[in-house]
């Protein structure tokens, strides 16, 4: 049936079982085209992690076929690991504008910009990467300049969603490619891949002109100062406070560093329209009316160091919210942000600002498409395959019995998990294996250098502290010329529990003294004999496991 052997493999390597770090690699050949790399922020339990980024081993050993990177948007979920994959596999960024101006300033930070060869697309580019050509589709989102993706080589058309809604009345008036879809649908799409974030929302996602009805209707009645928070990267939204604040003849000011940034990037790129006079400095809204002011802030994921949370904390240097003053957070939490959000807005009724937020007004719609949308966009293509990405699993089960309900047989929806590999030959699939796929942890600057033991040590010490041992031995003989010294940190309040530690000390001399006469001298095995007889006898008194660290020196 085929013309060539070549077969095309579908591998996503995030995104799967999880809302965050999304990235899919097609291959056919010779040739793997990479769509998106993402980053997802740390779970409560990863402690003093930054973010996560995908596990990239298999592109890695297949550097050579890699042509490239292809984005749909700028959200971090879907460009935040991009420093990371590209100090591994250094090939060619395609993008839309706004994209790739996100891009450029994370590169910039991460020194990569000069080396970065990034290749600006627009919804009417066709690209060739080896034996793929691809294309693009504007879709609806919560941030401007997105699109879905279709990848074309000799097996087939495949369309990627990337995260869409459908807006029939967007900010900027730019509909989705609903031709381009349909015209997709008509010639035959052997696979969809598409967002199933909000797969388990009925009806349809309203437009983000709802939020800019509620803006309004809070600036008409507002008396004092307007304080909005929402994501740094919805320009929309931002676009519909600037408007409103022009409409009622306030000055809009920016604080938060992601802010500020991206406010200049989409103004430099033509994104954001702003009258000339209407942006003023933090340090001049003193000097203006309470009633003549918007501030526009980052925080509303309640993040510690943002500058809504140290508003609220009455710590943040230029603005200081008092009585009278409306807050909007302007956003939902992002699954485990919920419980910072509300000790900051509690702060805020606290101080006695009006505080309007999503749970009782039109403040936030989401970015996603509902039920409705998922369905039309399985209309309109009507694949032969589906695979239902981005979402956890539940979502994705529901995402897939929608398809079944647009006429998508069963045996031709797949669930896949990170790495695990599909593959198309003749029009047949089936599912081929798994290459390598997971999470890398990265502390800081470093990459992947957290491995699970270091974030074991870390869980520990988080939960039951941690017990020096110092004791000085003969190198001649074993015998103990001073110590053991026992020190602890977050473990026992010491004052309280000096027979507790000094029956340790006893215990770590008689161990000692026990390994000595058996003749053990490599240090090794004594710090683990300490260690052991320690860690006993501090579980039996305390119920309690600290990480327990004997530094032993020999003189
Ligand atoms: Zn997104
Ligand atoms: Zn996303």
């Amino acid at each position: 049936m085929s013309k060539s052997n070549h077969k095309l493999s579908i591998i996503p390597l995030g995104g799967l079982g999880e809302i965050g770090k999304n990235m899919t690699a097609y291959q056919y050949g010779n040739d793997i085209v990479v769509v998106d790399a993402g980053l997802k922020f740390p779970e409560e339990d990863m402690l003093g992690i930054d973010v996560v980024i995908p596990d990239v081993t298999y592109l890695v050993e297949n550097k050579n076929r890699v042509r490239g990177i292809v984005l749909t948007h700028g959200h971090e979920d879907h460009i935040g690991g991009l420093p990371y994959v590209l100090k591994h596999i250094n090939v060619p960024v395609y993008g839309t504008r706004l994209t790739l101006g996100l891009v450029e300033a994370k590169l910039r930070e991460h020194n990569l910009l000069d080396v970065t060869k990034l290749v600006t697309v627009t919804n009417r580019s066709q690209i060739k990467l080896g034996q793929f050509l691809v294309s693009f589709f504007h879709t609806n989102h919560s941030i401007p300049d997105t699109v879905g993706i279709a990848l074309e080589c000799p097996e087939g058309i495949c369309v990627h969603t990337g995260d869409f809604k459908f807006d029939f009345t967007p900010v900027d008036g730019r509909m989705a490619d609903y031709h381009k879809l349909a015209e997709l649908g008509e010639r035959g799409v052997l696979c969809l891949l598409s967002d199933s974030t909000n797969a388990e929302r009925p009806g349809y996602t309203m437009s983000e002109r709802v939020v800019g009805q509620t803006i309004d209707d809070v600036f008409r009645q507002a008396e004092k100062r307007i304080i909005l928070a929402t994501f740094a990267s919805n320009i929309h939204r931002i676009q519909q406070v600037i408007d409103a604040a022009e409409r009622y003849d306030r000055k809009v000011s920016v604080v938060g560093r992601s802010m500020v940034n991206n406010i200049n990037i989409a103004v430099e790129l033509g994104y954001l329209r702003v009258n000339k006079g209407t942006m003023v400095d933090p340090d001049d809204i003193a000097k203006l009316p309470a009633h003549k002011v918007v501030i526009l802030s980052t925080g509303s994921q309640g993040e510690p160091m943002s500058a809504l949370t140290r508003m609220a904390r009455a710590t943040h240097r230029k603005v200081e919210i008092v009585p009278g003053d409306t807050v909007i957070v302007a956003a939902s939490p992002i699954p485990g942000n919920e419980k910072d959000i509300a000790r900051t807005i509690d702060q805020l009724f606290r101080i006695g600002a009006n505080v309007i937020y999503q749970q009782v007004s039109g403040v936030h719609v989401s970015g996603h498409g509902s039920q409705e949308e998922l369905k039309l966009m399985l209309n309109l293509v009507r694949p032969k395959y589906f695979i239902p990405v981005h979402g956890e699993f539940r979502m994705l089960k529901i995402h897939s019995e929608l398809a079944q309900a647009t006429g998508v047989p069963e045996d031709r929806i797949f669930i896949l998990d990170n790495g695990d590999v599909m593959e198309f030959q003749g029009g047949e699939a089936r599912q081929a294996g798994k290459v390598t796929a997971g999470a890398v942890l990265i502390d800081g600057l470093g990459v992947g250098d957290v491995g699970n033991i270091v974030l074991r040590d870390r869980k520990l010490l988080s939960q039951d502290g941690i017990l020096v041992v110092v004791v000085t031995m003969s190198k001649q003989d074993g015998t103990i010329l001073s110590g053991p010294d026992i020190i602890s940190r977050g473990f026992v309040y010491v004052r309280e529990s000096e027979a507790l530690l000094e029956e340790a000390n006893r215990i770590v001399t008689v161990t000692l003294k026990k390994l000595v006469a058996e003749n053990v001298s490599e240090w090794s095995s004594i710090k683990t004999g300490v260690r052991d007889a320690l860690g006993r006898f501090l579980y039996e008194q305390t119920r309690r496991r600290p990480m327990i660290l004997p530094i032993i020196m020999e003189v």
